[in-house]
């Protein structure tokens, strides 16, 4: 396909328009609001996103691993320090089992400090509100509207770019300092563990196996430096990294630059930016924005893709065959990996592409009693047919994409405490998918690290 000149706001001229617009907004609004954006400084740095792209590479040659995630929708009002620092735990916690487990560095990567739009699959939602049937634009994510079911909430306000834009900017800062300050040094995991383990009423087994890992962590990283697979100082030195859905296209294309003495335009916006299931198509703006980016990105792919589709798209977004550039992020449901996989595999061909396991998207379900809801079973299923499927094909799974949260909410069934549907409306918290909680995520950690070590 012959490609007509990029530049950050090409995706406006592209075949298929973004999944949302600011239609009957004014331009005015839009355009106030980009232009205030491109003046404010970004959130990453061009030399972070590269070296996240060398980590990448890395993974995909399979001497790392990718662990991804973080909350469905980021809100403003869950901009608190508490959340964040769970946020961060959880993840580092399970980056501690994970790099225990597989005797290979993790890359750690949330969905964080920026995760604020929402593809929905209707653009209007249809409430009973005193008696009477009411019609309003769906919720599109603290980027677009908010959530409340009022006619003021539900309007597309460019405005609200400029909020997300500065609370992402409070989130990393916070996450940065955490990192750099020594909370996230796997010299000292005592600091980010016991609170949590008590607080979270955590599963006896599950807490004696963190427990016996974090005792024996410094045996560890000698015996994987014996290994010769990493030196100690790199395998303890904490990175973080972040990352959400590139939806908004007005709010990345103000966030693209070019930054003095590199080649290439850099979204800097996040280190990773990923394509929606529903955004992904061949000549669509999301695709066309993308492509020129240096940055690595994420494209997910259903049950239903296209395997020739997914090539060209990758092809599209990587035409130089680059290392570290295009993530595949399978979100297939339970009981479909073995026969979705492998064609997907043989069209991809050998191109360098990073496998990720999104065991999220493919299994969500509503309760009888209209919950939005997701078994761990099914979570923890798809994840194996993974592994094995990547196995029987040649290739490698390179990573996991997980929603999740560090707090002790009740939005997924199962797992070891064993989250009933009676209790899913106790502590049911997020604006939008389901997401594990803070042991469920362990679980599944654990879970992962046996599966990826047993092979
Ligand atoms: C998401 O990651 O929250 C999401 C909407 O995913 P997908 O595009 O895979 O449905
Ligand atoms: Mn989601």
């Amino acid at each position: 396909m012959s490609s007509p000149a990029w530049h950050p706001e090409s995706w406006k001229a592209a075949a298929e328009g973004p999944l949302l617009s600011y239609e009957g907004i004014g331009a005015g609004e839009v355009a106030a609001a980009t232009a205030r954006l491109r003046a404010l400084p970004p959130l990453v740095t061009s030399w972070e996103v590269e070296r996240l792209r060398g980590l990448l590479a890395d993974a995909q040659a399979g001497r790392r691993f990718l662990l991804q995630g973080g909350d469905c929708a980021e809100t403003l009002d869950g901009c608190t320090s508490g959340a964040i620092a769970s946020k961060l735990k959880i993840l580092l916690q399970m980056s501690l089992v994970l790099v225990q487990g597989l005797k290979r560095p993790v890359i750690r990567v949330g969905r964080i400090a920026g995760q604020y739009a929402k593809p929905r699959s209707s653009p209007t939602e249809t409430r009973v509100v005193d008696g009477r049937s009411v019609t309003l634009p769906s919720y599109f994510g603290e980027l677009y509207n908010g959530a409340e079911f009022t006619p003021e909430a539900r309007r597309l306000d460019p405005g609200r770019m400029i909020r997300g834009h500065e609370h992402a900017a409070m989130t990393l800062n916070f996450v940065r300092a955490l990192v750099d300050g020594g909370f996230a040094d796997l010299h000292h995991p005592e600091y980010w563990d016991l609170s949590f383990l008590r607080q979270a009423g955590l599963a006896a087994p599950l807490r004696a196996e963190y427990e016996r890992i974090t005792a024996n962590l410094g045996d560890g990283l000698r015996f994987m430096e014996a290994f010769g697979e990493a030196t100690i100082q790199e395998l303890s030195r904490v990175e973080f990294y972040t990352s959400h859905e590139a939806l908004n296209l007005h709010y990345e294309s103000a966030l693209a630059r070019q930054v003095p003495r590199r080649e290439g335009v850099y979204g800097l916006s996040a280190h990773l930016l990923w394509i929606g299931e529903r955004t992904r198509g061949l000549r669509g703006a999301h695709v066309e924005f993308a492509r020129g980016l240096r940055n690595p990105v994420g494209v997910k792919v259903g049950p239903g893709a296209d395997a020739e589709e997914i090539a060209a798209v990758v092809r599209r977004l990587d035409p130089a065959a680059e290392p570290g550039k295009v993530l595949l992020i399978t979100r297939l449901g339970a009981g479909r990996a073995a026969d979705v996989l492998p064609r997907l595999v043989r069209t991809v061909g050998p191109r360098p592409v990073l496998w990720v396991c999104d065991p999220m998207h493919g299994n969500g379900m509503v309760t009888a009693g209209g919950v939005k809801t997701r078994s761990f079973d099914a979570v923890r299923q798809e994840l194996a047919e993974t592994i094995e499927a990547h196995a029987a094909a040649g290739t490698r799974l390179g990573g996991v994409h997980f929603e999740l949260t560090g707090e002790d909410v009740t939005e997924c069934l199962g797992g070891a405490a064993g989250v009933t549907q009676e209790q899913l409306s106790t502590r049911y918290a997020s604006v939008c998918d389901p997401r594990l909680n803070y042991q469920q995520s362990l679980e599944l950690a654990f879970s992962l690290a046996h599966r990826l070590s047993a092979r």
